[in-house]
């Protein structure tokens, strides 16, 4: 017998049944208990606030970001007989007026807003006389500076609850690391606990890297997804299906679409420097299946809710894995497959690291800007970001100084909405639209800046952008590298959808001619001499005989591998390490240092000794450069990586209490009963305790002859990151959940004995 729940979910919304989740959620919600959901795109956070919005007596308020998408979400209610609206920057005033009275009246069950209304007194006036029983806020990741779309208007909305009259409060989102969802929850003041973990996985996209810096390789791979998905026929779009390609860069998007252009795909391209009219159009195009293909920085897609999207391939890679796999999951909304290749060049990297400089403005830069509002004589002085930022390509630098001082309380940005809402993520670096924006001083000083907090942000941009590199040079399954970045466990071992779990003997893959042999000898001896303490760079500096300061002040001119690949180009010796690399013939070790290192493996030995020879995705070609007019990689210092497992990264103070409770009760399910989460939960807090140096008793979950197993598997997987390469050592009974309580005690017991000396 269907009880009232599912009664309203048929009735209203045409739903036969409650996916995963939605049920408990809305029970838990309607019963007035804040929650935290972390539910993959398309899983249906919606719902879990739409229907308890129908149920509760007073208004529902979503904060959403996506402006472009209120409309529609309102049309479509209006069907369910919810009475919705919105209130953002597109709206009249009169109508404004209109709809707020309508909120404080009671008119309406639902209303969306954009979270820089809660810096509009008539809006909050409004909040004031309404009833809001629930406050939904939607990409709630958005509240964090630690994670990877950091909006400071999210800051206020704590504020705006507590003037609200303290409803109850739902974040929700589908991109959050441990350290960020405590973050949400602590900003929140949510209670630790409330925390409804989905999982992240979406079974039906595919993910694969495709190693190479060149442009017409890079392209290649954009047709051919193109061709296989059939988005294209004869040059017209295929009217089924669509691809978006995203570049770090708008020089990129123009390079990418041109080259599209010439090979009679009808691209578009789209980015924030484009005019409104302009941009509106191109989504309309995409989102009418007239252009099957987008070109695209990262400011596109935040609006976008198209359920066929077979594609998003990364033409550059972003500037961390949760800006990925939240572009990535754009596509297969649907349910159908749909493909995300990361198109890796090591040398894009690079721009990467610009950005992060630029979202991180020195000091200097803050105190210029601070400077000039402060002497103004205007009570609303307008800051030009190229001018106060000395030249162009300093103006984002600017435009983050603002940002930090609106934090500090020291200025407010009065800048219009729609130009900043729905503009892509990364730091609100690719932002820089508006040239430049009034702000009001609320403090003439001094300057109150938190100089030690800024360094720490910093160091978690690098540290994400570290991740995301060791994501690109992985070799082990990607699904499973994004999910443990997630610190989801829940996912099932197998994965039949990811470039290196399908197909590790891939086609591209073959044995080496004898030249070729020779050339892998010269390599690996090369690296042999380097001793395990260069990394990809400098070895194929070695080979070509630079003569760079790097190479000379240590010697390395001395080795008698210098200069023995003097012919070939420099991208061609990186890409036969590379192959090497995914053939586990050398390692990248990342070790303690910040650079990564490139280790010659058992096998690479015996292949260097020509004992054995293995099938390699060897380069094309060793021709120089002139034939490739893209093609510069010159990465090695862009993979400063290490783990991010390390102390000091993720959430605790949930992590502590399920710590806590563990040792009390030293049985996880008693654990995870008593918490009120999923064991899987439990395990990621008992992850994350040992990694920030706690003791944690392992043996009542995991007798000791088990473990020395995984400790083996360990040892022979060579690595203590991952717990993919040491699942696929051992056979299948072992559980991740034993193998990553095993990898975390072993990390902290190594970090332990290396402190002790
Ligand atoms: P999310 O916001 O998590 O990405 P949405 O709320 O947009 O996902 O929901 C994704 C799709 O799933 C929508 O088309 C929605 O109508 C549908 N959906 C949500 N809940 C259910 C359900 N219980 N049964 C069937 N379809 C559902
Ligand atoms: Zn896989």
């Amino acid at each position: 017998m269907p009880d009232a729940l599912e009664d309203a979910l048929r009735q209203h919304f045409g739903f036969a049944d409650f996916r995963e989740g939605q049920r408990a959620i809305v029970e838990h919600l309607l019963a007035g208990r804040g929650a935290l959901v972390i539910m993959p795109t398309g899983g249906g956070k919606s719902l879990c606030y739409q229907l308890p919005a129908l149920l509760l007596p007073g208004v529902t308020l979503v904060v959403s970001p996506l402006i472009a998408l209120m409309k529609d979400q309102v049309d479509a209610l209006a069907e369910h007989d919810l009475p919705a609206t919105f209130v953002n920057s597109t709206l009249s005033l009169e109508e404004t007026g209109r709809r707020l009275d309508g909120l404080a009246k009671g008119a309406f069950k639902l209303v969306y807003v954009a979270p820089e209304r809660f810096k509009n007194e008539r809006f909050l006036a409004a909040l004031a006389r309404a009833r809001v029983s629930l406050f939904a806020v939607d990409e709630a990741h958005c509240i964090s500076q630690w994670g990877h779309d950091f909006r400071p208007d999210y800051m206020r909305l704590r504020e705006a609850i507590d003037r609200t009259g303290h409803p109850t409060v739902a974040a929700f989102t589908a991109t959050a690391t441990p350290r960020v969802r405590k973050d949400i929850i602590a900003q929140l003041r949510l209670e630790e606990g409330q925390e409804f973990f989905i999982g992240f996985d979406r079974r039906n996209l595919f993910f694969r890297i495709e190693r190479t810096g060149r442009a017409e390789e890079k392209v290649d791979v954009v047709l051919d997804t193109i061709e296989r998905f059939g988005l294209v026929e004869k040059g017209k779009p295929a009217r089924h299906g669509s691809a978006i390609v995203y570049c770090a860069t708008r020089k990129n998007v123009d390079l990418v679409h041109e080259t599209l252009r010439h090979s009679r795909i009808p691209a578009i391209a789209y980015h924030a420097g484009m005019a409104d009219g302009k941009r509106k159009e191109v989504q309309d195009l995409f989102m009418e299946d007239e252009a099957p293909v987008v070109v695209a920085t990262n400011a596109f897609g935040l609006g976008i809710d198209k359920p066929d999207i077979r594609a998003v391939l990364h033409y550059d890679i972003p500037g961390s894995l949760e800006a990925y796999y939240q572009e990535a999951g754009r596509s297969g909304r649907d349910g159908e497959p749909a493909e995300c290749p990361l198109l890796f060049g090591s040398a894009d990297v690079r721009t990467q690291e610009f950005f992060i400089d630029m979202a991180n403005p020195t000091r200097v830069t803050i105190e210029r800007v601070f400077d000039f509002v402060r002497r103004s004589k205007e009570e609303t002085p307008e800051v030009d970001f190229a001018s106060l930022g000395g030249d162009r390509s300093q103006a984002v630098s600017v435009e983050a100084a603002v940002k930090l001082l609106e934090m500090e309380g020291m200025l407010l940005r009065l800048a219009s909405e729609t130009r900043s809402w729905d503009e892509g993520s990364g730091n609100g670096l690719r932002r820089a639209r508006e040239e430049s924006v009034r702000v009001r001083v609320l403090d003439r000083g001094p300057l109150r800046m938190d100089f030690a907090r800024l360094a720490a942000k910093r160091r978690n941009d690098e540290e994400r952008l570290a991740r995301m590199v060791q994501y690109a040079h992985g070799t082990g399954c990607r699904r499973r590298f994004i999910l443990d970045h997630f610190g989801d466990l829940s996912a099932p071992a197998t994965c039949t959808a990811c470039d290196a779990c399908v197909a590790p003997e891939s086609t591209s893959r073959r044995e080496p001619t004898e030249d070729e042999a020779v050339l892998l000898q010269k390599v690996l001896s090369c690296v042999v001499r380097m001793r395990g303490r260069f990394g990809r760079e400098r070895v194929v500096q070695v080979l070509r005989g630079s003569r760079s300061e790097k190479v000379l002040s240590n010697g390395l001119d001395r080795l008698s591998t210098y200069g023995l690949l003097r012919d070939c180009s420099t991208d061609f010796i990186g890409e036969v390490i590379d192959a090497l690399v995914e053939a586990e013939c050398l390692k990248v070790e990342l070790g303690d240092g910040k650079y990564p290192k490139l280790e010659i493996t058992p096998l690479g030995n015996e292949v260097m000794h020509r004992r054995k020879s293995v099938p390699l995705a060897l380069p094309g070609s060793s021709v120089s450069p002139q034939t490739r007019p893209y093609g510069r990689t010159t990465s090695g210092s862009a993979l400063h990586g290490r783990t991010t497992n390390g102390p000091g990264l993720l959430g605790l103070s949930s992590a502590r209490q399920s710590l806590d409770a563990y040792r009390r009760l030293g049985h996880l399910d008693r654990v995870a009963a008593e918490r009120g989460l999923v064991r899987s939960t439990i395990v990621t807090h008992l992850v994350v305790c040992l990694d920030s140096g706690e003791e944690v008793d392992i043996a009542p979950t995991l007798p000791a002859p088990r473990r020395a197993r995984i400790e083996e598997a360990i040892r022979r997987s060579g690595q203590v990151a991952l717990a993919a390469p040491v699942k696929s050592l051992l056979p299948s009974d072992y559980t991740w959940e034993e193998i990553r309580l095993t990898l975390a005690a072993w990390r902290r017991n190594a970090g332990a004995a290396a402190e002790g000396g």
